[in-house]
């Protein structure tokens, strides 16, 4: 299965993906973004977050 990933220390805080798929990405406790956990990722707004992206730091993982 894949599952969106961030690579957090690249990542602006731009908060561009959890606006574009708040579904999937939000801002977690530590202050960085996170990965919900979910058993299937919406995958036309993960991509839609992909692109939107300005640091081209999220990408799919195979778990
Ligand atoms: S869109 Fe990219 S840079 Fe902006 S908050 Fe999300 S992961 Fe970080």
């Amino acid at each position: 299965m894949k599952r969106p990933a961030v690579d957090i220390a690249t990542c602006t805080l731009c908060m561009g993906c959890v606006a574009v798929c708040p579904e999937v990405f939000s801002l977690n406790d530590a202050g960085y973004i996170g990965v919900a956990d979910l058993e299937v990722y919406p995958a036309a707004c993960v991509n839609e977050a992909i692109k939107y992206c300005p640091v081209d730091v999220i990408v799919w993982e195979d778990e």
